[in-house]
C-alpha cells in the first residue's frame, strides 16, 4: 500500500518537472551522440537528480470540508437539549409525521423508539394523530385529554404546537411540531377524592337529617298526642343530632388540620402524663363497653415536640377504636417506649377480631370503614383515622398498623 503511494509520488514529480527532465535527457543524448566532455555530462545528471528530489510545486490539498449543521438543525439540537431537561414527555416531529426526537421523559414513559420512525408507530390514539395532522395542515395549536393504560394508568393533556426553524431536513421543512404530554393524573385523583369526599360527607349528614325530619313529621302528625312516643322519638332525635354534630366537628377538625399541615408543631410535650389523661378520659367508655385499659409507661419522662391537643386527639381516637372494635372482657394495652436517642413509640393493642389485610392500607382514608354498619352502631364517623394520619404527618410521625385476624390489632405511632 505504502509502496504504491511512493511510486505514484515519483510519477507525479517526474510529470511536474517534465520540461526540465526532457531538456536534461536531450542534453545527455547530445553529449553521447557528440561524444562530449564527461564533466558536462555529470553536471547534466546532477540537474536531473536535483529536479527529481526538489519538492514539486504541488497544488495545496483542498481543506477538509466539515459538514456544517444548517441553522435549523442547530436550533433543533438546542431545543432537544432543553426538552431533555423537562420532566414531561415531549416528541418533536417533522411535517412528514416522522419523529425527529423524543426527550428522556418520553423514553421513560413510553419506551425508546428508533429515530425517524413514523408517529403512528409511536402513538396509537386516533385523536392525537388527527390533532397532529390538523396542526401540520393549519399551523394552529391544539390539545386534547388522553388516557394511557400502559405501562401504568395516567391521564395527560396532549398538546401539539408548531415551532418554526430555519430549514430542517428537506427544503421546505422549516417547521417542526412539538407534541407535549402534561401529566394531570395527580390533579385528577385529587379532584376525584374531593368530589368523593363531598358526596360522602353529604350522604353522612343526609341520613340523620332524613331521620330527624321523619320523626318531626310523625310528632306533628299521627303521634301528636302520644306522650310515650314523644319521649322515645325525642331520644332518637337527640342521638341523630349528636351524630350530625360529631360529623361536623370531625369535618371542621380535618379542614383546620389541612390549613396548617405544613407548619411543624414546636411545643415540648411529655407523653406519659398525656397518655394518662387519655386513658382516664376514656375510662367511662371502656367500662360501658366492658373492656379494661392498661397503661405501661417507662420510668423516665419521654418528651416529643408536638401540639398537645392534637396528640390527645390522636391517642383518644386510637384508644377509643381499640375499645369499640376490641373484644369485650379483654384489655386494651397502651404502652410508651423509647426516648434518649431511641425512636419514641406509643402502641395501642386490642384483642379484637383484627382487620383483614386488604383493608389495612385504606383505613386512614376519609370515610373508609371495614364494616359501615358496625362503625355507625359504634358512633363512628369514618373520619377518626384520617384525622390521626393528618396530625401525625404534621408531627413527622408514622402510623404503623399490624393486625392478625382472630388475635387483634396493634396501632403504633412512631415519632
Ligand atoms: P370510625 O369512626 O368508623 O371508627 P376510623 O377512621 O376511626 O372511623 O376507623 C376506620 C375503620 O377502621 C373503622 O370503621 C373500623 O372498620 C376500622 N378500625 C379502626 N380501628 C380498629 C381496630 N382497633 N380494630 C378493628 N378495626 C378497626
Amino acid at each position: 500500500m505504502q509502496e504504491t503511494t511512493f511510486w505514484r509520488t515519483i510519477g507525479t514529480r517526474i510529470w511536474a518537472e517534465k520540461w526540465l527532465i526532457g531538456l536534461t535527457l536531450a542534453g545527455c543524448v547530445g553529449m553521447i551522440v557528440t561524444n562530449g566532455h564527461a564533466v558536462l555530462a555529470g553536471a547534466l545528471w546532477c540537474v536531473l537528480v536535483l529536479a527529481l528530489l526538489r519538492q514539486p510545486a504541488m497544488p495545496a490539498p483542498p481543506a477538509a470540508i466539515e459538514p456544517s449543521p444548517s441553522t435549523g438543525e442547530a436550533e433543533l439540537a438546542t431545543l432537544e437539549t432543553g426538552f431533555d431537561a423537562l420532566d414531561m414527555p415531549v416528541l418533536v416531529i417533522g411535517p412528514d409525521e416522522r419523529v425527529l426526537f423524543q426527550n428522556q421523559a418520553a423514553e421513560k414513559a413510553f419506551g425508546v423508539i428508533p429515530a425517524n420512525s413514523d408517529l403512528s408507530g409511536r402513538v396509537r390514539s386516533p385523536g392525537i394523530l388527527d390533532m397532529v395532522r390538523e396542526t401540520i395542515a393549519t399551523g394552529r395549536i391544539y390539545q386534547i385529554e388522553h388516557s394511557e393504560r400502559l405501562p401504568s394508568e395516567a391521564v395527560y393533556i396532549v398538546r401539539v404546537a408548531p415551532a418554526a426553524l430555519s430549514g430542517v431536513g428537506s427544503e421546505n421543512a422549516d417547521t417542526v411540531y412539538v407534541v407535549s404530554y402534561r401529566d394531570i393524573s395527580q390533579a385528577r385523583r385529587i379532584d376525584r377524592m374531593r368530589s368523593d369526599f363531598v358526596a360522602n360527607a353529604s350522604h353522612e349528614l343526609r341520613t340523620p337529617l332524613a331521620s330527624l325530619r321523619g320523626f318531626i313529621e310523625t310528632l306533628q302528625g299521627p303521634a301528636r298526642n302520644d306522650v310515650k312516643a314523644h319521649e322515645r322519638f325525642l331520644g332518637i332525635m337527640l342521638e341523630q343530632a349528636t351524630r350530625m354534630s360529631r360529623l361536623v366537628d370531625d369535618l371542621l377538625s380535618l379542614s383546620r388540620l389541612e390549613l396548617k399541615s405544613h407548619i411543624a408543631p414546636e411545643e415540648d410535650v411529655a407523653l406519659g402524663p398525656l397518655l394518662g389523661h387519655v386513658c382516664d378520659t376514656l375510662g367511662p367508655l371502656a367500662q360501658e363497653l366492658g373492656v379494661t385499659i392498661s397503661l405501661d409507661l417507662p420510668p423516665t419522662a419521654v418528651i416529643v415536640q408536638g401540639d398537645r391537643d392534637e396528640l390527645i386527639e390522636v391517642f383518644e381516637n386510637l384508644v377509643e377504636n381499640a375499645c369499640k372494635y376490641g373484644q369485650e372482657g379483654e384489655t386494651v394495652e397502651v404502652s410508651l417506649s423509647g426516648g434518649s436517642g431511641d425512636p419514641v413509640e406509643v402502641s395501642v393493642r386490642d384483642r379484637g377480631p383484627g382487620i383483614p389485610a386488604e383493608h389495612v392500607p385504606r383505613i386512614t382514608e376519609r370515610f373508609y370503614r371495614v364494616n359501615v354498619e358496625a362503625s355507625r352502631s359504634k358512633k363512628g364517623t369514618g373520619l377518626g383515622l384520617a384525622i390521626v394520619k393528618h396530625i401525625l404527618t404534621r408531627h413527622r410521625a408514622r402510623l404503623i398498623v399490624r393486625s392478625v385476624l382472630g388475635e387483634g390489632t396493634v396501632f403504633t405511632v412512631r415519632f
